[in-house]
């Protein structure tokens, strides 16, 4: 075989960007495209497989291989060597391809005759299109040179593919950004939406992957590469935190922007023909390629460091910013990688739903996204690759799924459950004003939980009793700094304006676990949920429970307070976290300042713990709030956060039950106000079922308040417990089985 230069593999470009300028069907250019490859490279074959859908990859074009085979031999995603450059995204190289590990010989190509064999991925930034192969009779090895030399066509290949150069008439290939793709993902909020895709991020789309002039490419990448540095530099000194992570994560930022190794592999797939923002995107998608196969976190922290640069340095280089000039669609489904929770809030309830590839149960986009009420599936791997700008997609919050590009039959169906989700909630604004009381005569208060301003408008408009959990880290979460004192009062005046007689239950901050607050360094603690959170930061450190407690007694402006304290694990902890909130109002009212016509002050109750804590603390709280999420995973040792155990257990369980019961009872002992404000309480079977038990008092998203009203205005309580007995007394583990088929008879 011939030696290939530099100046070979320059030729072999242009010659295949001249196949793009000519008109031709997308299978003449394939066609030629294969011929110019095998011929330049000096191989027998050269071939090219691309996607028919996620899993199959299919033999589109062939110079060397029997042509019947063409669009008839087809492979799953990791069956035979082409099957697994495509899974692994790497190259496989070998001078015997029969003796190869996981050789699968397909007759119909008469391909035995050949024994060496390279193939390379065709992908763009993280995004598998297919796989681009070359073979001999010769029974060698490619040099490091030639792998480099295909691995630069393939990236020319992805970008023409990209560019839909490959389409044709009726031809079922390389159908990139336009076939239906279902996401399985995890519930973040649950919800139905139809919309179009609007990319946080939107792609770069380079239109020139191959240089003319390397010269002039490579001056053009020293300029942005200037620029993103200074760029960097900048982001650096006008850091407003101080914060050691924030700064390390710039620090690294910094130093991808100024290696070597990066600059000098760049430089060298523009002297091999790729223009500069090609050669950004070939060395992106390697580093996506490691991405996926890296377990170590931090490693794959630093690759993600080495994208979000890459990203940079490509919109430089094309001038493609964060604003393409792109009009948001009407009903804007918002796709991210990761999104910060005040950038959320930014796009606020415009958005229909949220997609994220990242992203947890518990983040804080997460609750800014339950707080708006927005559908959001989290997990969605790899959408980021796939949607374009105003493609279709329904999300399915309720299943944690996701259509993109749907087919007509399934977006019709998807329409229908919209439409009856639509028809419930029109049905339950009707009970808006009348109040939770079952056949029975029992009146249940129905109370929402809130956080941001943003939850406001719901409580007029969820017909709530009042805001029975109000989770004040979120105001913390959505800012760098911490919030002023004065700041925070003028909040919590709002809030209280808002309700107008209606209680607030302000909570003060329960950061820690999953909670971090950007402006705090994250503890490194090897059970961070078990850890140091909530009011154990506060009694540790108080400065900030104090500061939050006198923003609360300013905002009272002489109206009841209503206060509780987050995760108390035993009687000591509720005294002193209470005594300094006492403390406070005595030294407002010293210092001539109106104090609070009346201060309640209760606890939360989300360890098993509280519920045996001594008599005397149940007649000292002035009320208790249950925290189910917290109190759930305690009590079944399952992590909320963790996909693989959080739904093992049910909430009706009879062990939880008893537990429950035996708080209700020692609360009505010493006739202590009691309310459950954890997510089962918006669930109607959970919510009825503790109704039953004896809660008066539940707290949920103000979305639950209509589907939960309606079913205990339909249902005897007192029946209700009946069946609850009996299913315990016949050893049933959970209640549910007994509860769902009486509630379906009734
Ligand atoms: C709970 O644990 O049930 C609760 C309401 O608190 P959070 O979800 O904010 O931890
Ligand atoms: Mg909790």
């Amino acid at each position: 075989m011939p030696e290939r230069t530099e100046s070979d593999s320059r030729k072999l470009l242009r010659r295949l960007r001249d196949t793009l300028a000519t008109p031709a069907k997308g299978q003449e250019r394939l066609d030629r495209i294969t011929r110019l490859i095998a011929h330049s490279m000096g191989t027998q074959v050269c071939s090219i497989y691309l996607f028919r859908d996620s899993e199959t990859l299919e033999l589109c074009a062939t110079e060397g291989l029997k042509a019947a085979s063409v669009h008839q031999t087809r492979l799953k995603l990791g069956e035979g060597l082409v099957g697994r450059v495509a899974r692994f995204g790497q190259p496989v190289n070998t001078g015997s391809a029969p003796a190869e590990r996981g050789f699968r010989y397909m007759p119909e190509t008469g391909e035995e005759i050949y024994s060496s064999f390279l193939g390379v991925p065709i992908q763009r930034v993280g995004e598998k299109l297919g796989v681009l192969v070359v073979q001999s009779r010769e029974a060698r090895q490619f040099s490091d040179d030639e792998v480099y030399g295909l691995e630069v066509v393939a990236m020319v290949l992805a970008e023409m593919a990209e560019l839909g150069a490959f389409l044709g008439e009726g031809e079922a290939m390389a159908r990139v950004h336009t076939r239906p793709v279902l996401f399985r993902g995890a519930t973040g909020q649950e919800g139905s939406a139809e919309g179009r895709v609007w990319l946080h991020e939107p792609r770069v789309v380079v239109t020139n992957p191959v240089g003319d002039d390397p010269e002039k490419e490579s001056a053009r990448l020293a300029v942005a590469v200037a620029e993103l540095r200074e760029a960097v530099d900048r982001m650096l000194a006008n850091a407003l935190s101080t914060d050691a992570d924030h700064l390390e994560v710039l620090e690294t930022y910094r130093m991808f922007a100024n290696s070597r190794g990066w600059m000098r592999r760049m430089e060298e797939d523009i002297a091999r023909g790729l223009s500069a923002e090609a050669a950004v995107e070939k060395e992106q998608s390697s580093a996506r390629a490691r991405l996926e196969q890296a377990s170590d976190p931090y490693l794959r922290d630093r690759l993600y460091d080495l994208d979000d640069l890459s990203n940079r340095l490509l919109r430089l280089l094309t001038g493609q910013g964060a604003d393409t000039g792109a009009e948001m669609p009407e009903n804007p489904v918002l796709v991210a990688r990761n999104i910060g929770p005040a950038e959320l809030l930014d796009y606020g309830r415009r958005l229909r739903g949220v997609v994220l590839e990242e992203g947890s149960v518990g983040s804080h986009a997460a609750i800014v996204a339950r707080a708006l009420a927005i559908p959001l599936v989290i997990h969605a791997q790899r959408i980021t690759s796939e949607a374009l700008n105003g493609d279709a997609i329904l999300v399915d919050g309720d299943q944690g799924l996701v259509h993109l590009r749907p087919e007509e039959t399934v977006a019709h169906a998807f329409r229908d459950k919209i439409a009856m989700q639509a028809e419930a909630q029109s049905s339950y604004a009707s009970l808006r004003e009348l109040p939770a009381v079952g056949t029975c005569g029992t009146h249940i208060a129905l109370f929402m939980n809130a956080g941001l301003m943003a939850d406001l408008p719901s409580l007029v408009g969820s017909g709530a009793d009042g805001v029975g959990l109000f989770r004040t880290e979120l105001q913390f979460l959505i800012r760098n700094q911490v919030p002023r004192r004065g700041e925070l009062a003028a909040i919590y005046s709002r809030v209280m304006d808002a309700a107008g007689h209606r209680p607030v239950v302000f909570r003060t901050l329960d950061i820690g676990s999953d909670k971090v607050l950007p402006s705090m360094k994250p503890q490194d603690e090897p059970n961070p949920a078990m850890g140091w959170r909530a009011i154990r930061v506060g009694l540790d450190k108080p400065g900030i429970l104090r500061m939050q407690v006198q923003a609360l007694i300013r905002a009272a402006k002489g109206r009841p307070l209503t206060v509780m304290f987050p995760f108390i694990a035993n009687r000591g902890e509720f005294l002193t976290a209470r005594k300094i909130l006492t403390d406070e109002v005595l030294r407002e009212a010293a210092q001539g300042r109106t104090v609070p016509s009346q201060v309640e002050v209760g606890a939360m109750l989300e360890t098993p713990s509280l519920a045996f804590a001594p008599q005397e603390f149940f007649d000292e709280v002035d009320f208790i709030s249950i925290g189910g999420n917290d109190l759930k995973q305690f009590f079944f040792a399952a992590d909320r956060e963790n996909e693989r155990v959080r739904r093992r257990y049910d909430t009706l369980d009879t062990s939880f039950l008893a537990l429950l019961e035996q708080i209700i009872d020692r609360c009505a002992r010493s006739d202590t106000p009691l309310s459950f404000c954890g997510e089962d309480a918006g669930r109607p079977i959970e919510a009825v079922t503790f109704a039953a038990l004896g809660l008066r008092t539940l707290s949920m998203r103000p979305a639950s308040i209509g589907p939960v009203k309606h079913l205990i205005r339909r249902v005897n309580l007192l029946d209700l417990k009946d069946v609850i007995d009996e299913a315990r007394a016949s050893g049933a583990e959970s209640a549910r089985a007994a509860v769902t088929g009486w509630l379906a008879r009734q």
